[in-house]
């Protein structure tokens, strides 16, 4: 709460001084109530003040003009990079931007000039991130006005309109609702009156969850302990089939594990037609065995990681295929990334780079 009011304050210094800039205030009649305010209705008869006011408006409006990205025309919230001849995009902008043509086999050019892009060609605009983050912008919540490098702070932990679960939602309540009001309903609220035995099917179906979660780490455990164990450093390279639609694949070269070849293909939203035009973007991978297994059934258990190299963002998977001399190849598995943006980011890249930590049994000993 101080935290919150020294930001309100902060604020009205900023309006403040901005309208001494213009020379129209008389600051010794302002009061410091906490709140942000327009300047006294009094001051508006003077026809500077209301034209200093809107000037500040006006300059914050066509600054967010000058500074908004090419393609989405949103004030960008993190990087921001430009084409060689200076327009900006963000990050996110830019990654769908590059992924985009990467599915449809474009050669990426900038939405306001044409010229080429690239991830080497383009670089971030650190002055345009900092001006950015100055613009003052609306919360979500409460509707006040912030500057942005406070406003993530302020919505998270400040803002008294804040989402707010109650505090006995791990006892199964389900309120939430705006943080000024957490109090009073959590002094009344009827989860803390009920019986153990009442609690108990809530607390049973929570700790399910947990275990769930618990056995792909405890999968992931297993498959260091086997006798048989190796990871490769692996990158994945785009290819197209040879169809008329061109579809986006990836591939690595071949790779040696337990004595045999392997390689990985990789395939976007399951080889479907229309990727280029959805948002939810995913890949998902099958471990291919490259010439006659040996032994001649064995089984693999394979997870993908991020490795040294590219730092995917990836979910724990544990995967498994029994391989013999006409089962080459592993069924499709998720790559367990952890959004659609992060899909679009490593497509953007040209290639992708992971780690493949795999163990083997041979399956005579199953
Ligand atoms: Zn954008
Ligand atoms: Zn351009
Ligand atoms: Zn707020
Ligand atoms: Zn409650």
């Amino acid at each position: 709460m101080e935290e919150d009011n020294s930001i309100l304050v902060d604020i009205q210094l900023l309006s403040r001084s901005i309208t001494l800039e213009q020379g129209t205030s008389n600051e010794s009649e302002e009061k410091d109530d906490g709140c942000f305010k327009p300047p006294p209705a009094k001051k508006a008869c003077l026809a500077t003040t209301s034209t200093a006011e809107d000037e500040k408006s006006k300059l914050e409006v066509r600054l967010g003009g000058i500074l908004c990205c090419a393609v989405c025309l949103d004030l960008p919230r993190m990087s921001v990079f430009q084409c060689t001849n200076g327009h900006l995009m963000c990050a996110g902008c830019f990654n769908h931007l590059l992924a985009d043509c990467r599915i449809k086999d474009n050669t990426p050019t900038c939405p306001n000039c044409r010229v080429e892009l690239s991830r080497s060609a383009c670089t971030r605009n650190l002055a345009v991130e900092k001006a950015v983050s100055e613009l003052p912008a609306e919360c979500t919540h409460c509707g006040r006005n912030f500057p942005r490098n406070m406003l993530e702070n302020h919505e998270a932990s400040f803002c008294l309109e804040r989402p707010t679960p109650c505090q006995y939602n791990v006892l199964g309540c389900d309120w939430k609702g705006p943080h000024r009001e957490a109090a009073a309903h959590e002094a009344d609220c009827k989860q803390r009156s009920l019986s153990a035995s009442e609690i108990l099917p809530f607390l049973r179906s929570e700790a399910e969850k947990a275990e769930t979660e618990k056995s792909k780490f405890s999968n992931f455990m297993n498959l260091l302990s086997y006798e048989k164990i190796t990871f490769n450093d692996v990158q994945m390279r785009p290819f197209r089939t040879e169809e008329f639609n061109h579809n986006l694949y990836y591939e690595t070269t071949r790779f040696s594990a337990f004595g045999c070849l392997f390689s990985i293909n990789m395939r976007l939203n399951d080889d479907r037609r229309d990727t280029h035009l959805t948002n939810d973007r995913y890949l998902s991978y099958q471990l291919v065995l490259r010439g006659k297994p040996s032994p001649p059934r064995f089984l693999v258990h394979f997870s993908i990681v991020r490795g040294p190299y590219g730092g995917m963002k990836v979910l724990p998977n544990v995967a498994q295929h029994e391989f013999t001399e006409t089962l080459t190849e592993s069924s499709w598995n998720l790559l367990p990334l952890v959004d659609s943006a992060e899909c679009n980011r490593l497509l953007a890249n040209r290639n992708i780079d992971f780690r493949i930590v795999m163990s083997q049994q041979p399956v005579s000993s199953l």
